[in-house]
């Protein structure tokens, strides 16, 4: 109850924030786990914490702010005269939840030695994926749910695993039956396809431009191919078990690059 309280103060927060002579415009989640989407001048380069950021070529610009983050970041516009404007701009911290997790098999808590190749191989891969700035702006689409079904894990929780604290887990879980359809929330590129990996099992990584991509794990099927453009409400698979699951469902985790931030900021709540 208190997220989507949260969700709803934050989500249509709209900043123009005058920088010198010119104007850049700022939607979004100014919290940690949000996206955040720009406009400017074209010829304007923006840079955050130092950082570049792509531009469309009619100025569209998109960061994120990691589970972490804050608490405050940076944003740089230098014009084409070399002027240069700085704006510190506020990130909201949250309160994360706890969740504990029994009775997962004990391989899938602590990996056992033979597997640990595997898995850096496998987290290169994903890193990867998530590392390219495609250019095409998709991420400004309006995000719809990716599958039907309860939600049962949100972005941020601790978790503890088997009674081990473990990596937070960065996702919405969706609980569904395996073979519940899992479309594409937003249009873009297929970036990555694996059909087993260690922990995620069946999994898709969907870019969606400017380094802003969506996961989608566990999956029982998967019908598109590395390279491959979705639209909005394409199917690409279907919800399963596969990886290191307790039951059927979909985690649908979004990033921008290797920050992870909160799907759940971006789409209609569902309860
Ligand atoms: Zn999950």
């Amino acid at each position: 109850m208190r997220r989507l309280a949260f969700v709803f103060i934050f989500l249509h927060f709209v900043a123009a924030l005058p920088l010198g002579a010119e104007e850049i415009r700022l939607e979004g989640n100014f919290v940690q786990g949000g996206l955040v989407f720009g406009t400017t001048l074209p010829d304007n380069a923006v840079f955050l914490d130092g950082r570049a950021l792509r531009l469309s070529f009619d100025g569209v610009f998109v960061f994120g702010f990691g589970r972490d983050a804050g608490p405050d970041a940076i944003l740089q516009v230098i014009k084409r005269d070399g002027t240069e404007a700085l704006r510190k701009l506020t990130i909201a911290k949250r309160d994360y939840d706890i969740q504990r997790i029994d009775g997962l098999p004990p391989n899938m808590v602590t990996p056992p030695e033979e597997v640990l190749q595997r898995i850096r191989e496998e987290v290169t891969r994903v890193s990867t994926a998530r590392a390219f700035d495609m250019v095409g702006s998709f991420f400004k689409e309006t995000f719809i749910w990716p599958a039907e079904g309860q939600i049962s894990g949100v972005y941020g929780s601790q978790r503890i695993l088997n009674g081990k604290p473990r990596r937070p887990h960065f996702g919405i879980d969706i609980a569904a039956p395996t073979g519940t359809p899992v479309v594409a929330p937003a249009g873009g590129e297929i970036r990555l396809v694996e059909p087993d990996l260690y922990f995620s099992g069946g999994t898709i990584i969907l870019d969606h431009g400017h380094g802003v991509s969506s996961s989608f794990l566990h999956m029982s099927r998967i019908d598109v191919t590395e390279g491959e453009r979705v639209v909005q409400g394409e199917v690409i698979g279907a919800v399963g078990a596969t990886g290191r699951v307790t039951g059927a469902h979909l985690d649908w985790r979004m990033n921008w690059f290797e920050r992870r931030v909160d799907p759940a900021l971006l789409i209609e709540p569902r309860n």
